[in-house]
């Protein structure tokens, strides 16, 4: 059977594999996207930074999703542990970093529309509407196979094909990883008071619970507990889930009215050891999981995105193969120090809610402490948060590849 040919192939069409290929279609590189584009509904929403939201402005994605999401120019961090050693409430404020907001929280659904429309006007990118079968590497190109469809090859493929990657297997890459006895209950829901562009993060002994606005009386919710603490809340009732949504919250937003569609999301960390060899390289969830803390993971990947979409338009320039192994050497340094550290602070916090130990609670409840009273710490802690100066790919600077 014939074959296909394009410079990158991208298997993997969730929000990581669609940024990734249309950053490079988007700077003229012949680029193929195999995944399936019809997807189940996904209720979750992604709270997008702002170097994510400028990155996705320069792609041309974020006109389509302005309208739909919501800004969030305060974050507050509520201690609601009930243990002696307690943190005071630490408020993070936009305005006093000169930011209009930290970022945007927009539904899945309509992130996934806003690329998915993107994808289809580039004329360098084509989508193959498939699920890819074997990938098969060779000293100067991969091969992508499918059950019926003609094979694609191409210099580089780009494993965008989520945590049980099959790029990632083809390429022998393994992972680190941790599953905590920890489950994420999501969904959307009503409210009566506004929240005023606020997202408010509960750390309970649980794990931590977030509200997280979305646009006019609506907010998101993650909420971590126990596998059977969340089994217990998913069944309950629209009426009882709303008191103990309420109850939670110390009713902050007012009377609750949950939205249909509940999802449960075990928690677990892995990471590859190494994001690219020779033809292949990882991003997004691919490369790296995180439990939803801190709305780090898809961050992260859109990081992922922007570098590699950077060094195989520089590459290519020089007339190079973007398929060669020192492209993924430096892809893989370019990128683990930034996901090292988001995976580290994230496990960090979590443990430290879980913690029993007190001088662990001392720890937690000094750091926040000094965040609350050090105004330039706190405000280094912002921009760090917002752009990690470790990672900050052209496109997250604005600027096309
Ligand atoms: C409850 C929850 C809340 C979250 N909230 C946030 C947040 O606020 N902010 C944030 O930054 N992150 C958040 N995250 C993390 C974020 O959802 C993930 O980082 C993101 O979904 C990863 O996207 P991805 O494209 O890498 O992977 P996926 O979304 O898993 O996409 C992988 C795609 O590859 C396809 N695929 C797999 N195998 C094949 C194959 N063989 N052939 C073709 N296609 C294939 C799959 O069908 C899928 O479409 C949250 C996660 C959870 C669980």
């Amino acid at each position: 059977m014939s074959s296909i040919s394009v410079e990158v192939v991208i298997v993997g069409g969730g929000p990581i594999g669609l940024t990734t290929a249309i950053a490079l279609a988007s700077a003229g590189v012949e680029t193929a996207l195999v995944g399936k584009l019809a997807r189940t509904p996904d209720n979750r929403t992604t709270a997008l930074l702002a170097s994510s939201v400028t990155a996705l402005d320069t792609l041309g994605v974020w006109p389509h999703c302005r309208e739909r999401a919501a800004p969030l120019r305060v974050m507050r961090i509520i201690d609601d542990t009930a243990r002696l050693l307690r943190a005071p409430e630490v408020r993070f404020v936009a305005s006093e970093i000169g930011l209009d907001a930290f970022g945007h929280n927009i539904e899945n659904t309509h992130l996934l529309a806003a690329l998915d429309a993107r994808a289809r006007a580039l004329p360098a990118l084509s989508l193959i509407e498939d699920e890819a079968t074997a990938v098969t590497i060779e000293d100067s190109h991969v091969t992508i196979a499918f059950k019926q469809g003609k094979p694609v090859t191409a210099r580089l493929a780009v494993g965008a094909d989520g945590s049980k990657s099959i790029c990632r297997r083809a390429a022998g890459i393994a992972t680190n990883g941790v599953a905590y006895g920890q489950t994420a209950l999501t969904f959307n829901l009503g409210h009566a008071r506004a929240h005023q562009d606020c997202s408010t993060e509960f750390h309970t002994g649980g794990g931590p619970f977030t509200l997280v606005p979305l646009p006019r009386l609506r907010s998101s919710l993650v909420l971590v507990v126990t596998p059977a603490e969340a089994a217990r809340i998913a069944a309950l009732a629209a009426s009882e889930l709303a008191a103990e949504i309420e109850r939670r919250s110390h009713s902050i937003l007012g009377r609750i009215v949950p939205e249909a569609g509940r999802g449960v999301f075990p928690l677990a960390i892995e990471t590859a050891q190494r994001f690219a060899v020779a033809r292949i390289a990882l991003v997004g969830e691919a490369a790296h999981v995180l439990p939803p803390i801190g709305a780090q993971g898809l961050n992260l990947g859109l990081r992922d995105a922007a570098t590699i979409g950077e060094l195989v338009v520089e590459a290519r320039r020089q007339g190079g193969d973007v398929g060669a192994a020192d492209l993924a050497g430096r892809y893989d340094a370019a990128r683990r120090t930034d996901v090292a550290s988001r995976t580290f602070a994230v496990d960090l916090l979590n443990r430290s809610l879980l913690s029993d130990f007190l001088p662990v609670q001392g720890l937690r409840g000094l750091g926040l402490y000094l965040l609350e009273r050090i105004g330039p710490l706190r405000r280094a802690v912002m921009r760090e948060g917002v752009a990690p100066a470790a990672a900050r790919p052209r496109l997250m600077r604005g600027e096309a590849l």
